[in-house]
């Protein structure tokens, strides 16, 4: 399997490693308007690839290049400074999708090619992506909240000492702000999270739960001062993502995709089942009603900075 990266800054770097390190790909190509930082960046993942699995690894200088991947991952644009949102990158990162999605579209086969969007504000940009590229929404993908929903698993991992393996739990809407935790169908094994708690005498009141979705919503802002950007993450999510296409593993994934149509067509997350041919199903969340009200709000937020740049 052939996949291209197209920008190849901080996160396409690091989504660089995680698939090299999958062993499921046999050649990435990596594109970015900056053709001396794609080549380094090839050299250096080269050399690290001669430590694991035998991955071809080059920098294109133009799109021909990216003939024959049968996924794109795009990972280019501007990311957020300290303090600012990811609804700031809005304009320039339009312009950036714009520019990057007809010339992928002329160098790929269109019936079977999928689109991996990393850039922010993400599900706007899932959105302009899908009507540019003329594809069948279940294979232009976001990977929406799949990060937010591993900072929730992981924090309530730690909350409640089990691994986050045994814990599902979903965070839904925006990968944004306005993201929304659905507390109402989180289950540990096969317990709800209500009756787990009861049976380990775990207290988890409504205002720790406030406290957690408050940390999952800051997690970015919280890494981007520390560290400058986040990667790490992203770099996993997307390697998980792809995995689950390439193996056609139906896996429940939180990942973002257009539905809808007319003034009612919107990009969020919500649970869906993914497999080799993109979004195979989209399930319905069980939601208590203030959830609800938070997830339109949600979808409408989506929607209007989407009209804003059409
Ligand atoms: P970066 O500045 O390190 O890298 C961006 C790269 O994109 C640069 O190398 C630049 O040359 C390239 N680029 C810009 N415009 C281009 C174009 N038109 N064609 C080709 N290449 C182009 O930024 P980063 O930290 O790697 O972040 C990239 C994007 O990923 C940002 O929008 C950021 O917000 C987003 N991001 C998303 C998630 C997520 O969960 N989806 C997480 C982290 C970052």
């Amino acid at each position: 399997m052939k996949i291209a990266i197209i920008g190849v800054g901080t996160v396409g770097s690091a989504v660089a490693t995680a698939v090299k390190n999958t062993g499921f790909v046999h050649e990435i190509v990596l594109f970015d308007r900056d053709g001396i930082r794609a080549r380094a960046a090839a050299e250096d993942l080269g050399h690290a690839a001669s430590f694991g699995f035998d991955v071809k690894i080059t920098a294109v200088n133009n799109y021909r290049g990216i003939k024959g991947s049968e996924i794109i991952i795009i990972a280019a644009g501007a990311n957020q400074k300290p303090g600012e949102t990811r609804m700031d990158l809005l304009n320039k990162n339009a312009t950036v999708i714009k520019d990057i999605i007809p010339r992928v579209m002329a160098n790929v086969d269109t019936k079977n090619v999928k689109i991996i969007i990393l850039t922010n504000p993400l599900d706007v940009m899932v959105m302009l992506a899908t009507k540019l590229s003329k594809l069948p929404s279940s294979r232009v993908i976001g990977t929406g909240t799949m990060l937010d929903t591993a900072r929730l698993r992981t924090i309530l991992s730690r909350q409640l000492d089990i691994s986050t393996q045994s814990i599902n739990a979903y965070v839904l809407g925006e990968h944004g702000d306005s993201s929304v935790v659905d507390w109402t169908s989180a289950t540990v094994g096969a317990l709800t999270l209500d009756d787990f708690c009861r049976q380990m005498k775990i207290s988890l009141p409504e205002t720790t739960r406030n406290t957690i979705s408050h940390r999952v919503r800051n997690a970015a802002y919280e890494i981007i001062r520390g560290r400058g950007a986040t990667w790490d993450g992203i770099g996993a999510a997307a390697a998980d993502l792809l995995r689950c296409i390439i193996n056609d593993e139906h896996r429940i994934l939180t990942v973002s995709s257009t539905s809808g149509t007319g003034l009612d067509m919107i990009a969020m997350s919500l649970p869906r089942v993914v497999g080799n041919g993109g979004i195979v199903a989209t399930l319905r969340p069980k939601l208590s009603s203030t959830e609800s009200a938070a997830l339109r709000r949600s979808g409408k937020i989506i929607r209007k900075n989407y009209d804003a740049i059409i």
